[in-house]
């Protein structure tokens, strides 16, 4: 099926004046039909490198004072009325395993947090899961990564020691580590600490990294080493963020990540534009490298499957056109705005009326209205809050749950 946009935004963001991209899937009625989307841009979906799915209650779990680590904050966070009145659903134990109990409920509103924000990937900082866990998800939870929770905490929530860690990711997948999350002299040692050990890699997916100095970064730079920026929630938990003038400057592979909403943005979009807010010189087109091209390759995902090409496309965003360019645009959407979202085939999130091309089951669906327009949503979040509801013995309302407000 041809699609004709305003404007389609391909694999290499070269500037591109293409308006028809052709979409392939198994489920479309008429593999020849052509579609004019008006006043829309075609993405590839976007890329969220780092989140924590379970993690995603509100509001945040934080007191109006800054932390001089995220460390100390990890621990006054279990005591917050935000974490306690989520522990009523799920208790996160240790070793963390979130196929246990309420867990895949938890995990899946943090999936819909990403899919309202028409993210395609995102890598939930964990340690690693079985496979059944991952299967729940209609988008992609990044499966093939290796991790370490932080220099300082070590693998205390589960997982190998830091050098078996790197070791099984063989370089040919990210090993991914919180790391510089705060200003005290405990956080400013870690990064000597991760390149003494060895774990300063090509495949190196730094978290945070406030507070790496400009030696450093040059260090991340020279290694091939990714850096991942959350500047909501840097600001929120430690006052300050990535020196990310310097990244760019010197060339690191930054890439944006939202944290989960117990410390960061509520969700990609937001997170978007709040970088945005802290450093409006960065241009719209660089800060959409860091939820597309740059998080595929610090994630390690292939760059043509991971990217628009103009024919067979199983995975797609279209969205409303509300600047001149689709980079700017990014900065203005909301989940609302969202025309039509496939991932694998598979229509995901968008307006009922582009559903009608397909032939699917409609009870694998949630419908509802916003604003007039009849929306659809894969799978039934609607479901799990019901649940909440009934464990809580009271109505949960979540900000990136579009259909609740
Ligand atoms: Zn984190």
């Amino acid at each position: 099926m041809k699609i004709v946009v305003d404007q389609v935004v391909l694999g290499d963001e070269k500037e591109s004046s293409l308006r028809e991209i052709e979409i392939s899937s198994p489920f479309l009625n008429s593999s020849t039909s052509k579609l004019s989307v008006e006043k829309a841009f075609a993405y590839f979906p976007f890329i969220n490198a780092h989140d924590h799915l379970i993690g995603n209650w509100y509001p945040p779990a934080r007191n109006s004072s800054l932390y001089p680590n995220a460390n100390i904050w990890v621990k006054d966070m279990k005591l917050s009325p935000s974490v306690k009145e989520r522990d009523k659903v799920f208790v996160n134990s240790i070793p963390m395993s979130f196929l246990k109990e309420n867990g895949p409920l938890l995990a899946l509103l943090g999936g819909y947090k990403n899919i309202f924000s028409g993210v395609g990937v995102v890598q939930d900082h964990a340690p690693i899961q079985q496979d059944e866990y991952y299967d729940l998800f209609p988008i992609e939870v990044l499966r093939k990564y290796r991790q370490l929770h932080s220099i300082t905490l070590g693998n205390f929530w589960g997982g190998e020691e830091p050098l078996q860690e790197m070791e099984a990711s063989k370089g040919e997948m990210p090993f991914i580590v919180h790391l510089g999350e705060g200003l005290d002299e405990t956080t400013k040692g870690e990064f000597s600490k991760l390149y003494e050990i060895g774990l300063l890699k090509p495949n190196t997916l730094i978290i945070h990294g406030i507070s790496l100095t400009k030696r450093e970064l040059h260090m991340c730079a020279d290694t091939g080493a990714s850096v991942c920026w959350c500047p909501f929630s840097n600001y929120a938990l430690i006052g300050q963020t990535l020196d990310i003038d310097t990244c760019l400057s010197i060339g690191v592979n930054v890439v944006i990540g939202t944290d989960s909403t117990l410390s960061g943005s509520i969700n990609l979009l937001s997170e978007i534009s709040y970088a945005h807010q802290k450093a409006p010189h960065i241009p719209a087109k660089t800060l959409y490298k860091m939820i597309s091209s740059h998080s595929a390759k610090a994630l390690f995902l292939d760059k043509e499957k991971y990217a628009l090409q103009e024919k067979n496309n199983e995975n797609i965003l279209l969205v409303k056109a509300k600047a001149k360019d689709p980079y700017s645009n990014i900065l203005k959407i909301t989940p609302d705005d969202i025309i039509f979202f496939m991932w694998q085939g598979v229509p995901i999130y968008g307006q009922l009326k582009y559903l009608e091309h397909f032939s699917i089951e409609k009870d694998d669906y949630y419908t509802y209205t916003k604003e007039g327009t009849e929306r659809f949503v894969k799978g039934h979040p609607e479901k799990i809050i019901d649940r909440i509801d009934s464990i809580l013995g009271y109505h949960k309302t979540l900000p990136y749950l579009p259909f609740q407000g």
